[in-house]
């Protein structure tokens, strides 16, 4: 398979190419497996194969007991209680029907021997960090998807790595080698094919998604396996006999508006044809700050969810900051559309601030401001920016007693719930309207949310 745009240009570049290679190894055969067109858009997307599971597992494996991955077995809950939901399962856990955000009771019906694991965050993101390193290693932009995603923007690096699918097993097989866990890596000219690909058969694979591998690979898979195509999409577009991904690229954007609206159907006929021009946005170093954002399994489409979301946010990044005795004048809210746009806001306080409440309220008000077209969001994040440590700066407001009253009030608060929390554990407490937020994308955070506070 040679990628090349046309004939005349494929034979200048290939012979720049063969002469950049030539003092190394490189057989025609590996050559033949992907020859790079200079300046071409590459983007490779990796991803941890069942992660909290396999994290798990490899941990257990390093101590000497049996593989998770290898029994039925799920992450998720507490064991002894059997209370909580499957947050992740095995390959022999899926032979029972078990389905991650089940409850863990209704899973061992269906399956009384289930090895069930308790979650444990702090682990996640250790390996998290380390599989990102080692592909931060070989690539010039690395944008952390999820806790077990990452994208690599490997353009400009036609000298250094001539054969794209060579260097994904490579970093694959380190990561295997060196973590203990296996990964898949999907290349493609754009973030929604090499995350198409990475999904393609499991585990531990390389897969390619270019333009011309579209309509062999992509289109016949079910529609409901395009990215951000949602269950009730999936129904409108049957009606419609729209049944797989090239029956949509296929169908006329008029005919879709009609059935799935403006918006959506623009979006996912570009992505039926494996178009996406999104770039990979390299997260800047971490800035002297704390933050906490979560990446959604569901769209959030109202400000009901996403108030319970940022509460919880808010909540733990504060506490975060509490524990570390500063406070912060800066606060941030980004959020991300389904099709990968990024948006942030902030705002400066007049005085440092360590409250939930107050740094609720903020996040709240600059999510109005920044939140105007209400299209569904993948992710939302809180950060506190412009620190200062504690008391320092602090001005009482003179002529605001009431102000002041109020907020001692809302410092103690905080501090007996931080106090509880590290003497029982983060569930103990949970703020009111995560709580009585029914909603299933509150639920689900629940979980993730435990990571950050438990790395507070
Ligand atoms: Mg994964």
């Amino acid at each position: 398979m040679i990628f090349c745009s046309s004939k005349e240009t494929s034979v200048k570049k290939l012979s720049v190419f063969l002469a950049a290679c030539s003092e190394k190894d490189y057989t025609l055969d590996n050559i033949s497996k992907g020859v790079r067109i200079i300046g071409e858009r590459l983007i490779f997307h990796v991803d941890v194969n069942s992660a909290y599971l396999s994290w798990e597992a490899t941990r257990r494996v390093k101590n000497g007991e049996s593989d998770l991955r290898l029994i039925p077995s799920c992450i998720g809950g507490d064991p002894e209680s059997r209370r909580g939901i499957v947050l992740a399962k095995s390959i022999p856990a899926k032979k029972y029907k078990i389905k991650t955000g089940e409850p863990l009771a209704l899973a061992l019906r269906k399956c009384p021997d289930l090895v069930i694991a308790k979650p444990d965050f702090k682990l996640y993101s250790a390996c998290s960090k380390a599989f990102k390193d080692i592909c931060r290693a070989y690539a010039p932009a690395v944008e952390e998807f999820s806790i077990d995603e990452c994208f690599m923007d490997m353009t400009g690096t036609e000298y250094t790595y001539p054969d794209p699918i060579k260097l994904a097993y490579e970093i694959k097989d380190k990561i295997r080698d060196e973590l203990g866990f296996t990964v898949n890596i999907g290349i493609g000219r754009n973030k929604l094919c090499a995350k198409m690909a990475s999904d393609f058969e499991k585990p531990d694979k390389v897969h390619t998604l270019f333009p011309e591998e579209v309509p062999l690979k992509l289109w016949p898979l079910p529609v409901g396996d395009l990215l951000f195509v949602g269950g009730s999409t999936v129904k409108k577009l049957q009606e419609e006999k729209i049944f797989t991904i090239g029956d949509l690229a296929k169908t006329d954007v008029r005919k879709l508006r009609e059935c799935i609206g403006d918006k959506m159907s623009a979006q996912a006929h570009r992505y039926a044809n494996g178009i996406d021009d999104s770039p990979v946005r390299a997260e800047p170093e971490e800035a002297k700050g704390y933050s906490n954002s979560v990446t959604l399994e569901e769209d959030v489409r109202d400000f009901d969810t996403a108030d319970a979301i940022l509460l919880a946010l808010s909540d733990s990044v504060s506490a975060h900051m509490r524990s570390e005795g500063r406070k912060a004048e800066g606060i941030s809210v980004s959020i991300r559309y389904l099709d990968f746009k990024t948006r942030s806001h902030q705002c400066r306080l007049e005085q440092p601030t360590d409250t939930t409440r107050e740094i609720y309220e903020t996040a709240k008000r600059l999510l109005r401001e920044l939140w105007k077209d209400k299209r569904p969001l993948r992710l939302l994040s809180v950060a506190l920016t412009n620190l200062t440590d504690e008391d320092f700066h602090e001005q009482l407001s003179l002529f605001e007693p009431e102000k002041n009253i109020r907020r001692e009030r809302e410092e103690k608060i905080d501090r007996t719930v931080d106090a509880l929390r590290s003497k029982f554990g983060v569930d103990i407490i949970q703020r009111g309207t995560v709580m009585e937020s029914g909603l299933q994308v509150a639920r689900k955070f629940k979980g993730k949310q435990a990571s950050e506070q438990e790395d507070a």
